[in-house]
């Protein structure tokens, strides 16, 4: 591959602000400079938010990198990392912007350098639209740890959208990557239904769990309704199941006006979507597994599969990301139950070729 700026039009596929995070993770991994235009150009409000410019200058900052364009509203960044440097940092969001999605933006980097890591991020832990700290914790965190590398995760104070000011922290110890196929579930471990609020009536949680459990057919001991301190009001469900080989996790967030009852329903439905199929890896954990994947495949030159329920736009415009920028090629091959076998392997070098 060629060492020139890469250009990414980040109006593609999805068009969204993964694309400028996944562009930074593997620009600090590859150490290949890159330009993103039209940032997040199919959103209602375009251009860096808070969680995407803190995601940018914590990268910049472990990375020593040269950074232009980032600044709240900018629709072109352009990123040259220099060295990766692991140690202790602390990065705050300032609203209630995503934790998880900045936190995610650094592992796979981080994972693979010399040193071990502290990172301490504010801002929100539970969010519409972004993985929960427990999903991070209980379902992609398992996996990167398979790799090699020992990451854990604490959550200090929780943060829900609007208030946010929850706070995690990361201890990162960094291993040579292994990749591994991840195509069956394996037999079920656990699992269970959980419901925080905060500063919200404890009822509201246990309605919601007992909603859950009736309807998946459950006993009451797999249901916990929990009261937590945070900076302002939340609500969410979370219901998990844990297999030998991964864990799936569904979440749903209370807002005014929709009844308890509604918020369990909705996050039911996706559990459920997932048992409809065998594959393990459900569809959120598909996008963030097949990055730090796609980096072990080209660092050990061996092939690996996963197969996931179904194959998201965020999940088809990753693959393309990560094509830009790491030696893989990827297949996606659709079964009869409309899940995906997701292959990535590595491009064999040309003897000689230098690159
Ligand atoms: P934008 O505002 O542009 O949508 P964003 O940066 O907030 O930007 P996306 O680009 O949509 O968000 O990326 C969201 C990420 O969060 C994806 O990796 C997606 O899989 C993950 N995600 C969303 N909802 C969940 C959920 N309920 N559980 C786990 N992961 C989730």
């Amino acid at each position: 591959m060629s060492k020139e700026l890469i250009e990414i039009d980040g109006s593609q596929g999805e068009g969204g602000g993964q694309m400028v995070r996944s562009s930074l993770t593997l620009s600090l991994v590859t150490s290949r400079a890159f330009t993103i235009r039209r940032i997040r150009a199919n959103r209602d409000s375009p251009g860096l938010k808070r969680q995407h410019l803190t995601a940018c200058k914590a990268a910049a900052q472990i990375g020593c990198a040269k950074i232009e364009g980032a600044e709240l509203g900018s629709g072109e960044l352009t990123f040259r990392p220099n060295i990766l440097s692991p140690g202790e940092y602390h990065f705050d969001v300032g609203s209630a912007g995503g934790t998880m999605l900045v936190a995610q933006t650094l592992i796979p980097a981080l994972i693979m350098v010399g040193a071990s890591s502290t990172i301490t991020i504010e801002g929100g832990t539970h969010n519409e639209w972004a993985p929960p700290f427990e999903f991070v914790e209980r379902v992609y965190l398992p996996l990167i740890n398979r790799m090699g590398p020992k990451v854990s995760i604490r959550l200090e104070r929780h943060g829900f959208y609007p208030a946010g000011q929850g706070r995690i922290v990361l201890q990162i110890e960094p291993q040579p990557l292994r990749g591994f196929d991840l195509m069956e579930r394996g037999p079920l471990l656990s699992r269970q239904v959980r419901a925080l609020v905060a500063k919200i009536h404890g009822k509201v949680a246990e309605r919601e769990v007992d909603t859950a459990i009736r309807s998946l057919g459950w006993s009451s001991s797999e249901g916990q309704a929990v009261q937590v301190e945070s900076a302002g009001p939340g609500n969410v469900v979370m219901i998990e199941q844990s297999f030998e080989n991964v864990s799936e996790m569904t979440s749903a967030f209370g807002r005014i006006g929709l009844p308890a009852e509604k918020v369990a329903a909705n996050s039911v439905r996706e559990m459920r979507n997932y048992l409809k199929r065998d594959a393990p890896v459900g569809e959120h954990l598909a996008d963030q597994w097949m990055l730090p994947l796609a980096i072990a495949v080209e660092k050990t030159g061996c092939s690996h599969s996963f197969h996931t329920t179904t194959l998201s736009q965020h999940s088809v415009t990753q693959l393309q990301i990560i094509k830009r920028f790491v030696a893989v090629t990827t297949t996606a091959e659709q079964q009869d139950d409309s899940s995906y076998i997701v292959t990535i392997s590595p491009i064999q070098k040309e003897a000689g070729s230098g690159d």
